[in-house]
């Protein structure tokens, strides 16, 4: 039997324009699907209700206002009262490429200390366009080693290296490092490189105060912790980066830091301004600001330390176990869980994902297939995190996972303590 597309019924309007039908998605299911990716994050219904407007012409003043106040919310959440703030369309691999191209030109040195897959990743583009990088090790579970780096640049006797590339919360380990220890081994090292800190994931999660740390240039995307959907990246510069980044004569155009200083919207975004993704951030940051930042830490930490207890209870039967080895370097924002080799990461994603409304990430990088990762940071809470860890013990059963199945109480317990 044939049957007629939903909209058969509905007046010649809608037909034309199916957009507006307002119908159900073939993918609807009762209720919530609970998104606990480590990015893209969970969005705030005032963010999506924020976006759901018209934009505004090139020059309308009120386009100005919103992105003045946007910039300088960020500033406000990144601690700096001197830093520019340039946005870009684009994800935090833009992000990260902006900074490559700005601070280095083709041929010279960057020190990207190894905290896992991330660090590795900005170390292979920075490569594949023509800059030397020198690394640290990275140790599977632990954060970057500050000492590690303290040597490194002293060893740079010839003082080739530009910057330090530093990630903060390495998503891929869950391990989050010390930037402060990080800037003194810079000064310690009495080396004059910049101070590059990627702040994606842990930006609006953990504490970080870009002037107070010493951090010349932070890099940040839109889906993590600020609760906005994937599509801009952004980078907050002091006076000394600007000044290193003016001098360099690399060639590059969209990302020219140099012509986003700009007042009139349309050469500041290089082009036209992602107003609606704008228009989101302006609403998340606002819902940041009501909150307080150091209610918004305090509440990540609490729910990092819940799925924490409930992941070291499951760890009891031997299948399962916390990859970051030092409890002060568990991220807020994500956690990473080694399994054994008999275990099918993907399969119990699917399962959770498809019979328990429960959707969270897989390992990356050496943790691929070996690792699973939930995330804990952005627009979540007690309730979200409970019914996260639930549908994983479902899913775990269902897959024949051996586990302590205490884990979701100690979470509660955690929870209750506060
Ligand atoms: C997600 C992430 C990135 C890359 O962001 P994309 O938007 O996926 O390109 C970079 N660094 C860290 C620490 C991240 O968590």
């Amino acid at each position: 039997m044939r049957t007629s597309p939903p909209h058969a019924k509905l007046p010649f309007l809608y037909k034309q324009n199916p957009i507006r039908m307002n119908s159900p998605s073939p993918e609807r299911i009762p209720g919530d699907r609970f998104l606990h990716s480590p990015g893209p994050t969970h969005i705030p219904a005032e963010v999506l209700n924020a976006m759901h407007r018209q934009p505004m012409d090139h020059g309308d003043p009120r386009l100005e206002q919103m992105i003045a106040v946007c910039e300088t919310g960020l500033r406000r959440l990144l601690q700096t009262d001197r830093a520019d703030v340039f946005m870009f369309i684009s994800n935090g691999h833009g992000a990260w490429e902006t900074t490559i191209e700005n601070l280095l030109a083709p041929g010279q040195a960057v020190l990207i200390p190894g905290s896992g897959h991330f660090s590795e990743q900005w170390a292979m583009q920075a490569e594949a366009t023509g800059r030397r990088v020198v690394r640290t090790p990275c140790r599977a579970g632990y954060p970057i080693d500050a000492n590690a780096v303290e040597a490194a640049l002293r060893a740079d006797k010839k003082r080739e290296i530009v910057a330090v590339f530093a990630v903060h919360t390495d998503t891929a380990s869950s391990a989050t490092c010390d930037l402060q220890a990080m800037r003194a081994a810079i000064d310690a090292a009495g080396h004059s490189a910049l101070f590059v800190a990627d702040i994606v994931a842990s930006l609006a999660a953990a504490p970080f105060a870009m002037d107070a740390l010493g951090v010349n240039v932070a890099v940040g995307a839109s889906q993590k912790g600020l609760m906005c959907p994937p599509g801009f990246g952004f980078v907050a510069v002091d006076a000394h980066a600007g000044e290193i980044a003016a001098n360099n004569g690399a060639p590059r155009y969209y990302w020219d830091w140099r012509r986003r200083k700009a007042e009139y919207s349309y050469r500041k975004f290089c082009g036209t301004a992602p107003q609606n993704l704008l228009y989101g951030l302006e609403a998340a940051l606002a819902l940041i600001e009501r909150e307080g930042i150091a209610a918004v830490h305090a509440r990540h930490a609490l729910l990092a330390r819940a799925v924490q207890a409930a992941v070291e209870c499951w760890s009891k039967e031997g299948a399962l176990s916390l990859h970051c080895r030092v409890p002060e370097a568990r991220s807020v924002s994500v956690t990473t869980i080694d399994v054994d080799s008999g275990i099918d990461v993907e399969a119990l994603r699917g399962v959770a994902r498809e019979r328990f409304q429960v959707a969270f990430a897989g390992g990356l990088g050496a943790q691929t297939g070996r690792a699973f990762r939930i995330g804990h940071l952005g627009d979540v809470n007690a309730a979200m995190i409970l019914g996260c860890l639930a549908g994983i013990e479902a899913a775990m059963l269902v897959q024949g996972i051996p586990f302590g199945r205490d884990g979701v109480q100690k979470a509660v317990d955690c929870l209750a303590a506060g």
